[in-house]
């Protein structure tokens, strides 16, 4: 880094470490840029770390790889490093924490991590530097090209983007979960038995029975657990649900942790007192960051919309495909509220739902996209926000070098980069306006 831990500078900063802002760091500093990543975590991976949270969804529709690139890469490192902690898109959230750690000294990116970001200093129509505040005290970080992958997009808001949270109707976000793992568990005995029982007669009667007991607001009607690569006594459950978090609220959150932690203390006797090989199961783990399915998200250039997803809408300036299910987790109650398979196989993500018009050297990427809270429910799985952050980060480089805005830079040049570097775009001919190749 070149200066002192109070006054930074790079060419691209990059603000949140989860997978969309490692992958659109890798991108810029891929291309050449001074990357920096400022993470408030201790380290980077977001919700695949200190969220616990696997598998990769939605890379394949129909047999069609539809994700690659930045996945492809990261997917590949892990392998080379922790062979026997990942399968095909499984991973243990450990191995990685530690690949992505080896990526960003692969490609000789800046981290600033167990800070936060606190602010923003605007001039005219264009970021010029960040506030942050760590052990070091306050301090500032300018750059060229910023990118706001927070997932909650505090950076765009403090910019004054327009943002919106949750349904038109009432403000409701999603369901949000606390992922737990448990150790010392025999999975043979154990795994059978849960998905066989969820398949017969489900967990209601089960859970309902200990939320009375134990007097905990258990929201869950399955037990949806993972076997965790590498590791054959731990599962992960996805479980449990909590609803009337606000995600952008400190009070509400540090509610929403101890609420969770809660029920999961009655899980885990449940494990124990109910489930073959678990009988001295323990809780091993509890996510140092809470599964946040939903919160701020840009009014950008253009709003995906449930519709473009339902209908697999392509568009002419896709950056990615995308394929998951609109897949709404009740924000009310029990129960996934929709859930519907793009026509067609998958949509396509246009780049206008990257950044606004309002300013000119920002970018988002991930879970806060420029989405409506139903093609959000679709677009948050960690493959897409992979390559929304490959997007991202490829643009702001060529920003940079072109010494050009967000809304003005060359979008053929953009989706011809994107596909070089290994990202899946249907439908685009590299030789695009150009001599042929
Ligand atoms: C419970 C749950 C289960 C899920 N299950 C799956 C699944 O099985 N498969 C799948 O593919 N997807 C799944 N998803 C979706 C997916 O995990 C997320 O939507 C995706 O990981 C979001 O990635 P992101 O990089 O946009 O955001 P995040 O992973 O949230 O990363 C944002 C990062 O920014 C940092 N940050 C935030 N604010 C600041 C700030 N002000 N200053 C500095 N740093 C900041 C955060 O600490 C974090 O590291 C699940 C999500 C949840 C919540």
């Amino acid at each position: 880094m070149d200066a002192n831990a109070h006054n930074l500078v790079a060419d691209i900063v990059v603000l949140g470490g989860g997978m969309a802002g490692i992958s659109a760091a890798i991108s810029a500093a891929r291309a050449g840029c001074k990357t920096l990543i400022i993470e408030r975590r201790t380290s980077l991976g977001g919700m695949a770390t200190t969220g616990l949270v696997m598998p990769f969804l939605g890379v394949f529709s129909k047999g069609r790889k539809i994700i690659g690139g930045n996945l492809d890469y990261i997917l590949q490192t892990l392998k080379d490093n922790f062979p026997f902690s990942v399968t095909k898109l499984a991973f243990d959230p450990e191995a990685m924490r530690h690949t992505l750690d080896i990526i960003a000294d692969n490609y000789q990116i800046d981290i600033l991590l167990d800070t936060w970001v606190t602010d923003i200093v605007m001039r005219s129509n264009t970021v010029a530097a960040v506030k942050i505040y760590n052990k070091s005290g306050a301090g500032i970080v300018t750059a060229r090209q910023f990118i706001d992958a927070t997932g909650d997009a505090d950076i765009a808001c403090m910019a004054g983007i327009p943002c919106k949270v949750g349904r038109d109707n009432d403000g409701k976000t999603q369901a949000y979960t606390l992922r737990f793992m448990m150790g010392n568990i025999d999975a043979n005995q154990a795994q059978p038995w849960l998905n066989e029982r969820d398949k017969e007669k489900g967990f209601l009667d089960l859970l309902e029975t200990y939320a009375k007991r134990y007097h905990v607001p258990i929201l869950d009607m399955h037990f949806q657990n993972f076997e965790v690569p590498g590791r054959k006594d731990v599962l992960v459950f996805n479980v449990p649900r909590i609803i009337g978090i606000d995600g952008i609220d400190g009070c509400s959150l540090s509610e929403g942790y101890r609420r969770a932690r809660r029920i999961i203390r009655v899980y885990a006797r449940i494990m124990r007192e109910n489930v073959p090989g678990c009988a001295h199961a323990y809780i091993l783990s509890t996510a140092e960051s809470l599964g946040v399915r939903e919160s701020r998200r840009i009014v950008g250039s253009y709003i995906l919309t449930g519709d473009d997803v339902i209908q697999g809408k392509k568009f002419a300036d896709a950056v990615c495909g995308n394929c998951w299910w609109i897949d709404i987790h009740n924000p009310q109650g029990k129960g996934v509220s929709e859930m519907v398979g793009p026509k067609g196989g998958h949509n396509d993500i246009p780049y206008r739902a990257l950044f606004s018009d309002q300013v000119d050297n920002l970018w988002v990427a991930g879970r806060c996209i420029s989405a409506t809270h139903e093609a959000l429910a679709s677009a948050r799985i960690m493959p897409t926000c992979i390559a929304t952050g490959q997007a991202a980060g490829t643009a702001a480089a060529i920003a940079n070098q072109k010494n050009t805005t967000a809304s003005l830079i060359d979008i053929s040049e953009l989706r011809r980069k994107l596909v070089q570097d290994g990202a899946i775009i249907t439908g685009i001919n590299l030789c695009d306006g150009h001599p042929p190749c």
